[in-house]
């Protein structure tokens, strides 16, 4: 039974930071729609989106029932740009339609048997609607007190029924599930994230992604020094971080054998940040193929010795592309609570062979003169060895 009093069930979207947008809005929102329908493309149903003034709907199929709204919902919550997911029922506009539907929605709910406090809220974005916002919620409320009993707290209420009065219909729903906030990927250009198997990473791809940047992901894998372990967890990571962006490709450059001559050039303590120098020149090489506009690391401030703030100014240096560093003023605590979220913690923490640990010296370098790590790369030749680098890149096809 899907055409109850209820209407039907579909899905109601609320705008972040779009809305703030000026001029540009329409090409947000055009990217916002475009992403949102990628979010629910595989699905064996049709979802129809429609653009209304400041929020969007997403219809289902006549006959659908919750569930799709569910499976349409949880999709959904994962793409950036919206603030607010509620699972609606579309009903017709006209009042008694909208008692009918408030009535109904409050039936069987555990909380409204226990005697919740209640509030009805009102919206009128077609201001041509015969009832204002607070008649609306008057006549509803009235209604649902008539019926249910609850008491009516309007400051701090248990339970929020909602009214939207739209152009073409009114919807109606509780409650609803916070959205990841944010701009729409795609909308700020393209970034490459360096990706470890480490915690801390995926969380700053997460964060870019989450300002609008579309990110490929570029790991360096020890092989043929060490096993393929490394290049599995970021495979896994970056099928994880797929559902927030959609289309994601992974590439992996083979590091062991530049590992060695840096290595073998004797400079122990400043082995970890004159490799982190190579990392950043092969993919800001990368970058430019794939024409991406910056390069994003997992890097935090003093969390571990290549990260203080001169071994930073010192990586910096290595590159001309801006190196975004989103995690830089976070706590690992912060860090992992939030890969914890996303669901890529569980991935990193995975035991794994990291490429780093083949160059781990007794103590590294918390100071690195750029001049010495510049003296290194000459009998390197640096650049050339990044330029060769780059040229050994694999793709590796995300199966999600
Ligand atoms: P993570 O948890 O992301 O590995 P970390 O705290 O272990 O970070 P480092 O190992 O110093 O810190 O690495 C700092 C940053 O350098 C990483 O966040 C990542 O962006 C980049 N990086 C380090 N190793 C690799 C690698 N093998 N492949 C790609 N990027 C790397
Ligand atoms: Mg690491």
């Amino acid at each position: 039974m899907t055409m109850s009093a209820l209407g039907e069930p579909c899905v109601l979207l609320k705008l972040g930071e779009v809305v703030l947008k000026g001029n540009n809005r329409e090409l947000f929102e055009r990217r916002l729609q475009s992403n949102i329908k990628a979010s629910v493309k595989d699905l064996d149903f049709k979802v129809d989106l429609r653009q209304r003034h400041g929020v969007i709907a997403l219809f289902l199929p006549e006959g659908s029932g919750v569930e799709r709204a569910d499976v349409v919902a949880e999709r959904v919550s994962n793409v950036p740009g919206l603030v607010w997911i509620h699972r609606a029922w579309r009903v017709a506009k006209d009042p008694a339609a909208v008692t009918k539907a408030a009535i109904e929605l409050l039936a069987d709910r555990e909380d409204v048997r226990r005697g919740v406090s209640f509030a009805v809220r009102s919206r009128r974005r077609d201001k041509r609607f015969p009832l204002t916002s607070m008649q609306l919620d008057r006549s509803v409320g009235g209604e649902l007190n008539d019926i249910y009993g609850l008491p009516v707290d309007l400051k701090n209420p248990q339970l929020v029924v909602s009214i939207e009065v739209d152009r073409d219909e009114i919807f109606v729903f509780t409650g609803g599930q916070p959205g990841q906030g944010g701009l729409p990927v795609g909308t700020s250009g393209r970034g490459l994230v360096l990706m470890s198997g480490g915690i801390d990473s995926p969380v700053a791809a997460y964060r870019m992604m989450r300002r609008g940047l579309r990110v490929d992901f570029l790991h360096f894998s020890g092989i043929p020094f060490t096993t393929s372990e490394s290049i599995y967890k970021a495979y896994a990571l970056a099928r994880a971080l797929d559902k927030f962006q959609g289309g994601s490709r992974l590439w992996v450059v083979p590091f062991g054998k530049a590992q060695q001559s840096i290595k073998a050039s004797g400079q122990d303590r400043l082995a970890v940040i004159s490799q982190r120098r190579l990392m950043l020149k092969t993919a800001e090489e990368v970058a430019r193929r794939l024409r991406a506009g910056a390069l994003i690391t997992g890097d935090s401030l003093g969390q571990v010795s290549s990260q203080t703030l001169q071994n930073i100014t010192a990586q910096d240096d290595a590159v001309d592309m801006p190196i975004l560093r989103p995690l830089i003023g976070l706590d690992k605590t912060e860090i992992m609570a939030e890969a914890r979220r996303i669901g890529t913690l569980q991935i990193s923490e995975l035991p794994d062979e990291d490429c780093c640990t083949l160059l781990a010296p007794r103590r590294a370098e918390t100071a690195a003169k750029i001049a010495d790590l510049k003296q290194i790369e000459r009998r390197l030749d640096a650049e050339e060895l990044a330029v060769q680098l780059a040229g050994s890149l694999q793709e590796y096809k995300l199966q999600v």
